[in-house]
């Protein structure tokens, strides 16, 4: 059995706004889930539903198997870590990480021993003895993280921790977090809005918008086999290219060029015909125009950027648009006509009206 479950839970705040509908997840002891999402779209909601800091409105929340939506926060034997770091000013390091099992009247010994090994694990034991405000951004963070894993909860829950770094200590707050769960091996929830921070700590992600799953995978499923248009479009930068079309006799036009939808749709290309189709393929996916089992295209290019590890191409065709990654030892005049390709197995195709993916004879 999972060691926490949420069964349709919903949450309908005071004035009836209903910012979480029907969540539904299974996390297994030890995983580290993140909700992604944009600013809005109910991660915290939820993540506070758990944290026992918000009543569920409707649904079910089991811990261990056991119906958790009555129990008080403490009970529920989960840690938070919240956006602001929340530390005491007026204590030393070791005083903010020990206070928590001073109230709860650990004996002495046993709380420096805890103290002393959560600093060493953090990186912390040198700075011990200062005040919170003598210490950098990145350093405020792992006391912070400090005090919620030594208490040894089962449950870690983590609100954007990262967003008041910038952007170099978010890199390395990023692997020393994923460092600290491999150490404590604890259950971890952490909340973003940034889908770097997501594919790179997550063993599974939830893509959240609207109160809504839009999908539950590891980075690996989110990125190559998106479920619908948000979440391919929310994953990867740059994003996603779709060329929209409604499909006649098999096709779809992308500038002058057809693109013909028999070869991956087979059989279902009749149920299709006269319908809306989105067809998307990712900047890094396109090939030299000579491959094989692939779409080839014609277009221009229209402004360069080269990023150093690569080049993002924009390139129009007709009215239609797309991003290219491409080497960026390679050079492109603007202006200047540019082909490529892209292979059947790199096509994700979505239903135009359902924006939900359809299986193509490639990626079923
Ligand atoms: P996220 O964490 O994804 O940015 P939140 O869970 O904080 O989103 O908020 C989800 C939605 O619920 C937002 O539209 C927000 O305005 C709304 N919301 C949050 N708290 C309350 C509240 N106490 N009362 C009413 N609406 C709220």
């Amino acid at each position: 059995m999972a060691y926490l479950t949420l069964k349709d839970v919903n949450k309908i705040y005071p004035n009836g706004y209903h910012a979480v509908h029907d969540f539904n997840l299974e996390i297994e002891k030890g995983e580290f889930i993140v909700f992604v999402g944009s600013s809005g779209c109910g991660k915290s909601t939820t993540l506070r539903m758990i944290a026992g800091l918000e009543d569920i409105s409707k649904g079910e929340f089991l811990i261990d198997g056991k119906r958790a939506n009555e129990m008080g926060p403490r009970e529920r034997g989960i840690a938070m870590v919240f956006q602001s770091y929340a530390l005491y000013p007026h204590m030393s390091v070791y005083d903010n990480l020990a206070f928590g099992l001073t109230l709860q009247g650990v004996d002495e010994d046993v709380i420096d021993e805890k103290v002393r090994r959560t600093a060493a694990v953090l990186g912390l034991t040198d700075y011990l003895d200062r005040m919170p405000r003598a210490l950098s951004g990145g350093q405020r963070q792992r006391v912070a993280v400090g005090r919620a894993i030594i208490r040894k909860v089962g449950v870690f829950l983590m609100d954007e921790p990262l967003s008041n770094l910038d952007a170099k200590q978010r890199v390395t707050m990023r692997s020393e977090i994923t460092q600290i769960h491999r150490e404590t091996e604890a259950t971890t929830i952490y909340v973003t809005h940034d889908q770097t921070e997501a594919m790179t700590m997550a063993d599974r992600i939830v893509v959240m918008r609207d109160g809504r799953i839009q999908q539950v995978g590891t980075p690996y499923e989110l990125y190559f086999r998106p479920a619908n248009v948000f979440v391919a479009g929310f994953i990867g930068e740059p994003p996603m290219n779709f060329v929209r079309g409604t499909v006649k006799g098999g096709c779809i036009g992308f500038g002058a060029t057809q693109i013909n939808l028999a070869p991956i749709l087979e059989e279902k290309l009749g149920y299709y015909e006269g319908k809306p189709i989105v067809f998307g393929f990712r900047p890094e996916a396109i090939r030299l125009p000579e491959e094989k089992d692939a779409y080839r295209f014609r277009c221009q290019v229209e402004l360069t950027e080269m990023l150093g590890d690569n080049t993002n191409v924009y390139i129009s065709a007709g009215e239609d648009r797309a991003i290219l990654k491409v080497d960026p030892h390679d050079t492109h005049e603007m202006d200047a006509a540019l082909e490529f390709s892209v292979p059947y197995e790199s096509v994700s195709l979505f239903d135009g009206e359902t924006e939900q993916v359809i299986p193509t004879k490639y990626t079923k």
